[in-house]
């Protein structure tokens, strides 16, 4: 097995995050694949790119707030969150 190193980013593995686990994945130098310890994960950068998007729809909006749902065919409208604000 090639020595673990971390990449030149710490990437959280995909598949983990996806049970709301948050692991960072260690960097193959001869497959040039991010894997993961904990999970059977492994892939490249582009994949691990790929699948961190795919999150983005999930967590997107974590610092905003909806004030307004709009009406049936509007889309809601959004404020930033600030810590502290109800
Ligand atoms: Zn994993």
């Amino acid at each position: 097995m090639a020595q673990s190193s971390k990449g030149k980013l710490n990437y959280r593995c995909p598949r983990c995050f996806a049970r709301d686990i948050d692991m960072d994945m260690f960097y193959d130098e001869d497959k040039k694949e991010y894997y993961c310890l904990r999970c059977a994960f492994h892939g490249s950068e582009e994949e691990v790119i790929r699948l961190n998007e795919q999150f983005k729809q999930k967590y997107g909006r974590l610092r905003q707030r909806v004030v307004d749902f709009g009406e049936d065919n509007e889309p809601p409208k959004f404020k930033e969150h600030k810590a502290g604000e109800q």
